[in-house]
């Protein structure tokens, strides 16, 4: 057992298998550990103070729902809670990424109120649209890091089974309170329509903030509004929240958020130091994202980009590109070649 101060009060927390429980005066919290995908787990939480909410919930699969069924038995044996899934009413949808509203297919789960920002609800309104949108910028990032991949064998699927009729959706906007008082944080960065919820003395954190992993950044060309300029802006907002406990959807707990947020923003600094050391001579956003990562063999799991599969190439370009913006953005790197519709980012 663990007892973290927060907000003015104490928290316990408690693990039994893949539940742990966060007990502070008038709230109680249960994640649950579900597995996304394989080693990709999300913690789904479940908030109970007199409603019953659910602060994400994974991507659905056999055994994302078999973890989430799991994890509903030790509440009730090991906590002597006596709740159900049918007694949850609401869910609030940290982002819209699949590993955060995935489930929202899986049957047990239809009918209830959805809560989530308009800048990510078209994932929710339109998953078919946006997943042709989402392709279509990836081609063209492709295209202009000039690295002649093809979009082969990508990781997202097409189609999600579910219809949002079957939801109740309510949008939700910053500084907006929910249900029980819940406070909405806008936190645009890692998606445009990031929110985090204070809920008492905690901080739902959704993937603003991750213990251990640095949360991936997208470049504003693709999505306007995000951006790492937007992203540590909001990281400031919510290191000066007050509140000291995180509850991110991976990985653990984050104590005090405000250290890990200094972390965090000391991280991209280094990163945009070295970025900007390697654009020396003029380099395209393949070359840069190619030379950045061979200098990191530890955030890789190749020997160079030309060895991963498509969609991590991607993400690792959407990374780069996020702070070779920055740069530009700050005046100390300037972009030529724009013509050829290859751009090469060159110090200044
Ligand atoms: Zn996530």
């Amino acid at each position: 057992m663990l007892e973290f101060r927060t907000g003015g009060t104490n928290v316990l927390e408690t693990r039994v298998g893949n539940v742990v429980q966060y007990l502070a005066e008038g709230v109680k919290i249960y994640c649950i550990e579900v597995e996304s995908f394989p080693n990709h787990v999300t913690n789904m939480y479940l908030v109970l103070d007199g409603a019953a909410t659910f602060i994400d919930v994974g991507f659905n699969g056999p055994q994302s729902q078999k973890d989430l069924a799991r994890g509903f038995d030790i509440i009730n044996t090991s906590f002597g809670d006596g709740v159900d899934l049918a007694d949850v009413a609401n869910i609030v949808i940290t982002h819209g990424h699949g590993d955060h509203f995935g489930m929202l297919e899986y049957g047990k789960l239809k009918g209830r109120r959805v809560f989530i920002h308009p800048l990510d609800s078209w994932v929710i309104r339109d998953y078919s649209g946006t997943y042709q949108n989402w392709k279509r910028n990836m081609r063209e990032l492709l295209f202009e890091a000039g690295c002649g991949r093809d979009l082969d064998q990508i990781f997202p699927v097409e189609q999600l089974d579910y219809h949002i009729s079957e939801y109740d959706l309510v949008e939700v906007v910053d500084g907006q309170q929910i249900i029980n008082g819940y406070e909405v944080y806008h936190t645009p960065g890692h998606s445009l329509g990031e929110i985090c919820l204070r809920v008492g003395p905690l901080m739902f954190l959704g993937d603003h903030m991750l213990s251990i992993t640095t949360p991936h950044q997208v470049p504003t060309s693709g999505w306007q509004g995000a951006g790492l300029m937007n992203y540590l802006h909001s990281l400031r907002k919510v290191a000066a929240s007050g509140v000291d406990l995180g509850l991110a959807a991976h990985e653990n707990a984050i104590y005090p958020v405000s250290a890990r947020a200094r972390e965090i923003e000391h991280f991209h600094m280094r990163r945009l130091e070295e970025i900007r050391d390697l654009c020396r001579f003029a380099m395209t956003l393949y070359q840069v994202t190619d030379e950045y990562y061979r200098g990191h063999p530890e955030l890789i799991q190749a020997s160079s980009l030309d060895d991963l599969p498509v969609d991590d190439v991607l993400l690792a370009l959407e990374e780069i590109k996020a702070h070779l913006e920055y740069l530009v953005d700050e005046g100390r790197l300037c972009v030529t070649g724009v013509d050829s519709g290859v751009p090469r980012y060159l110090a200044i």
